[in-house]
């Protein structure tokens, strides 16, 4: 059977993605600074360090320098450590694991403040087009790290450095700070049906 249908709905799809188009093009056109971002990958849900991994592979695909602050991985393996730093990358973990792996806080924030200091020295390198500080949220959150002095080492940051933190609830002066933020949810996850972590997706 022929289609005798007029092809209105063609026409209109037509108009419709030219429009779509012609906005797209005029945001482009006025989309016109170049800046080091701030991006915040945060929420409940997984995927915000694995999306914060992905950039560091894509800048450094380009020819970027990258580096990575690993806040509460611990001595664990890495699959994205393990790869990136043949890559260039260079990564500084903190030493010691979750808290209530060593229940000792005053050991936690010493090591914290240790990182942080490396991390300063990170946020004051031009070299570095890409900083990732994974995990950052809990150090401010736990009171290991303060969160006023955070907020000015990533103002006083170099103009042109690009920096993505991750970690649950990220306190809002951040995320007002921040040029990017997205919010991950949990729809469901494999831990909650007594799934354990797995190689290569978890780590
Ligand atoms: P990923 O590293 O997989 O991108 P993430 O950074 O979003 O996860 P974290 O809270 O840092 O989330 O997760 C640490 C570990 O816990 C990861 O192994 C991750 O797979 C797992 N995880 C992430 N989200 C959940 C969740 N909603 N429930 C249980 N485990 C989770
Ligand atoms: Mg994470």
């Amino acid at each position: 059977m022929t289609n005798k249908k007029p092809n209105h709905d063609n026409v209109s799809h037509k108009e419709k993605m030219q429009e779509l188009k012609s906005n797209v093009d005029e945001k482009i056109r006025s989309a016109r600074d170049k800046k080091g971002l701030l991006i915040v990958n945060t929420g409940h849900g997984k995927g915000k360090s694995t999306a914060a991994f992905g950039t560091v592979a894509r800048a450094v695909g380009h020819g970027k320098k990258a580096a990575v602050v690993q806040f509460i991985k611990g001595q664990w393996t890495c699959g994205e450590r393990d790869l990136l730093q043949t890559h260039g990358v260079e990564f500084i973990v903190m030493g010691t694991g979750f808290t209530w792996n060593t229940q000792d806080k005053d050991a936690d924030k010493k090591a914290a403040e240790e990182v942080w200091k490396k991390t300063l020295s990170w946020l004051q390198t031009a070299a570095l087009d890409l900083l990732v500080l994974d995990e950052l949220t809990y150090m401010i959150n736990f009171g290991y790290l303060d969160l006023e002095s955070v907020i000015k080492a990533i103002k006083e940051r170099p103009p042109m450095q690009h920096l993505i933190i991750t970690g649950r609830d990220c306190p809002k002066k951040l995320m007002d700070l921040a040029d990017t933020v997205s919010e991950i949810n949990s729809i469901k996850h494999a831990f909650d049906a007594g799934i354990k972590a797995q190689k290569g997706i978890d780590y």
